[in-house]
């Protein structure tokens, strides 16, 4: 199972993603994650890169489909794949399918959790609050949802289309979106 999570920051992808990767033995492709440390590790590609990413803007599609296919084509990762921050775009969406197909393989699942605003900016100040975080401000924080609404709609728009799309309510419990991710996994 190749599976493609969405969600905006302080939805609790992070938290879900790690759960689904324990309970079905998958691996989290982060494209973000892979990227950072491509910089920390000061490789060719980290300086070509790292204005870009500190500058906010995305990678070029060319980097990050190089990044993805050695995910892909490797066996030990063969239909465990769990994608985050990829694709961002239609055009990485489509990549992202014929990279697949060419290692016989296909996206089974996309979920997307969905919390509104007004609850992420509560998140966001509490976490404020218990964590001191910098980058917690309520300003930054609609700036991220906004950009993030903006990209990933089409995106998530083309799986819908391909009856992949399955929409969970992000601003209950840890424990019921744990269950209801359960459940819909255990119906593919
Ligand atoms: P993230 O950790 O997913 O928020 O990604 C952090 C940064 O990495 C983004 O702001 C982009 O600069 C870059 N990045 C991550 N994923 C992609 C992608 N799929 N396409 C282009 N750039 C990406």
């Amino acid at each position: 199972m190749n599976l493609i999570i969405f969600g905006p920051p302080g939805a609790g992808k992070g938290t879900q993603a790690d759960f689904i990767v324990k309970k079905y033995n998958l691996f989290q492709l982060s494209t973000g994650e892979l990227l950072r440390s491509e910089i920390k590790n000061k490789t060719e590609l980290g300086i070509k890169i790292s204005s870009a990413i500190n500058g906010g803007s995305l990678v070029s599609d060319d980097i990050v489909k190089k990044l993805v296919e050695i995910f892909i084509s490797n066996e030990k990762y063969k239909d465990r794949l769990i994608f985050d921050g990829y694709p961002r775009n239609l055009i990485q969406a489509k990549t992202l399918n014929e990279l697949l197909r060419q290692h016989n393989q296909k996206i089974d699942l996309v979920l997307k959790l969905s919390v509104s605003l007004d609850i992420i900016k509560k998140r966001i100040l509490e976490r404020r609050t218990l964590e001191k975080r910098s980058d917690d401000s309520e300003e930054i924080a609609i700036k991220r949802y906004k950009t993030y609404e903006k990209s990933t709609e089409p995106v998530i728009e083309y799986y819908k289309k391909l009856n992949l799309l399955k929409v969970i309510d992000g601003e209950r419990s840890i424990d019921q979106i744990n269950k209801e991710i359960s459940d819909i996994i255990s119906l593919i």
